[in-house]
């Protein structure tokens, strides 16, 4: 059975500094992945305190939120077969050291912190996120 999904993803500021937007988006359309829409933007630190909401209690919280609002981020509707967990393997793992060859992480990555890239972690999730960002 046919599964097309929606996913959000983030090219975080560390990717954006380096001006890797358009080699991030040629890795996800090479993939097969529509960018069904995207924006450049900065948050405040009290948006990625919402949207990181999850992470409230772990003690990278407020770097993690302080660092996500530090500079523009593009953020994307991915649209793909399975997309959220297409993007989660296309991404690769949290630590870049840990990340497959191929991944985006392991490419770009440089350390935990600045790893590049968000993806939602499930079906529920994406719609959450798409919805903080894009509703409208
Ligand atoms: N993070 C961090 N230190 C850690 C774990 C995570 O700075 O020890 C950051 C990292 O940028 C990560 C984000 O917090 O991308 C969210 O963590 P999560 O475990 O959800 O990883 P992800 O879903 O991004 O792979
Ligand atoms: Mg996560």
């Amino acid at each position: 059975m046919s599964n097309t999904e929606q996913t959000l993803s983030i090219i975080k500021p560390d990717a954006v500094e380096r001006n890797l937007e358009n080699e991030i988006k040629e890795m996800f359309k090479n993939k097969g992945f529509s960018i069904v829409k995207d924006k450049k933007i900065q948050i405040e630190k009290s948006e990625a305190e919402k949207f990181y909401k999850v992470h409230e209690t772990k003690p990278f919280y407020n770097d993690l939120c302080a660092y996500l609002s530090s500079g523009p981020i593009v953020v994307m509707i991915l649209e793909k077969e399975n997309a959220v967990i297409a993007n989660r393997e296309l991404m690769g793992a949290t630590n870049p050291k840990d990340a497959q060859e191929g991944t985006i992480r392991k490419k770009y990555g440089i350390s935990i912190d600045k790893n590049s890239v968000h993806g939602s972690d499930s079906s529920e999730n994406a719609k959450i996120e798409i919805d903080f960002f894009f509703k409208d």
